[in-house]
């Protein structure tokens, strides 16, 4: 295959990243990478950096609605300081029950992903305005979804049911798993020693853990949404079902109708709860550290709680693997949060995980097991806009 432009674009509820790699025959070259942050607000950022980091937009626009976002996007794409792209892959966190494998998209596909918004409500939205404009103004060139499920397609039967009535089961309602792309790149950076018992901990703002087998995913702590599995930083994580009862009770006393009480029961677990919620303060490990610092106990709660959670599913994954080789820590917490690291393992030396303070002492990409620790616990950045590239160019070749 010659060498040609690959667009890779991102959305978050309230930022769009994009990059462009140049994909040849086994070699990938990132051009350039930029970002719209902070749609919704009127001071946002928009950035556009080249290989080698200099920037080349620095704008602080106004950005009312993502329409005015990827506008900003759009036109720099199209001002002919950067190379068209010959093809296009969008992450996409949910394709919902039907849409499950990475492929090309058409404009029936993307109303079948926006029919299960329900699976990733805060992200399927902004998702499929992207792709429907990306059609619009980037005419014959191929544009392919990549899925954050896509990687856990491999969990058996029993880790992805539900214990719930099988009419809802039919409906799609099973566990999924996401951060999908990001677990993969971390196998693919571990290649070719891909250890045989895995447990990666991707911890942003999002966050969640997977139990792989032999680059294979077994399990994963996120299920039929985002929302699920361990707590982060505005989200619930899993929780009693009753909770959830509890608060749609309080909430249907005085919400208008039915629907308006699900819009407000979801506001509640997906952007009120998590590190947010029990601070009280934030959901930025940043900030809560800084109050941690302070003497803040709620702060120091929410923190405790985050990393408990996480020791605990660690310690089930261990179980499930039946042994562990290695502990990869990936994300913004993960690759950052030198002390959650170690609050995390600090109660895992029966499992085999033991740290070196002085190696843990870091930020980026290292080991930070102790010496004799059986097991050995890693920091790996995620590649994730590189795995989209490297899927967008083995599907271009299908
Ligand atoms: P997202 O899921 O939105 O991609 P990121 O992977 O960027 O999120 O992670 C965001 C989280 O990483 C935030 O909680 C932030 O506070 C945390 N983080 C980033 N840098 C640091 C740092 N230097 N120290 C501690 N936490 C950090």
């Amino acid at each position: 295959m010659s060498s040609l432009p690959v667009l890779v674009l991102n959305s978050g509820s309230s930022s769009i990243k994009f990059s462009v790699y140049e994909a040849g025959d086994g070699a990938r070259t990132r051009l350039f990478e930029g970002a719209v942050d902070g749609i919704g607000t009127e001071f946002g950022e928009f950035w556009i950096k080249d290989a080698g980091g200099k920037k080349l937009v620095d704008q602080t626009p106004a950005l009312p609605n993502r329409a005015v976002a990827f506008k900003l996007v759009a036109d720099a794409l199209h001002s002919g300081q950067f190379p068209a792209p010959a093809a296009i892959g969008h992450r996409m966190v949910s394709g919902g029950p039907t849409v499950l494998e990475n492929q090309r998209i058409t404009p029936p596909l993307i109303d079948e992903m926006e029919s299960y918004t329900a699976f990733a409500p805060l992200h399927t939205p902004i998702a499929v305005y992207i792709m429907r404009q990306a059609l619009e103004i980037f005419p014959g060139v191929p544009n392919f979804v990549i899925l954050d499920t896509y990687f856990h397609r491999t969990m058996s039967e029993v880790a992805k049911h539900m214990p719930i009535p099988d009419e809802y089961a039919a409906m799609g309602v099973r566990r999924y798993g996401y951060h999908g792309i990001s677990y993969e790149s971390i196998i693919y950076q571990l290649q070719p020693s891909v250890p045989e018992c895995l447990i990666v901990a991707h911890l942003g703002n999002g966050a969640s853990i997977s139990a792989i087998r032999n680059g294979r995913c077994l399990d994963t702590s996120m299920g039929l949404t985002p929302t699920g599995g361990i707590i982060s930083g505005t989200r619930t994580g899993d929780i009693d079902p009753g909770v959830l009862l509890f608060i749609l009770r309080q909430i249907a006393a005085t919400a208008a109708s039915a629907a308006e009480a699900a819009d407000q029961l979801e506001t509640v677990v997906s952007k009120r709860s998590g590190l947010l919620g029990v601070s009280g303060l934030s959901n930025d490990m940043r900030e809560l550290r800084e109050a941690i610092r302070t003497g803040n106990a709620k702060a120091r709660l929410a923190v405790d709680k985050f990393c408990w959670t996480i020791a605990r599913w660690i310690g089930s994954f261990v179980a499930e693997l039946n042994g562990l080789d290695m502990l990869v820590f990936t994300g913004g917490i993960g690759e950052n949060d030198i002390a959650s690291r170690a609050e995390i393992c600090a109660g895992l030396g029966a499992l085999g995980i033991v740290l070196d303070p002085a190696r843990n002492n870091v930020r980026g990409a290292a080991v930070i097991s102790a010496e004799n620790s059986p097991v050995t616990v890693r920091v790996i950045p995620p590649l994730e806009d590189l795995m989209i590239v490297n899927h967008v160019v083995r599907l271009l070749g299908e």
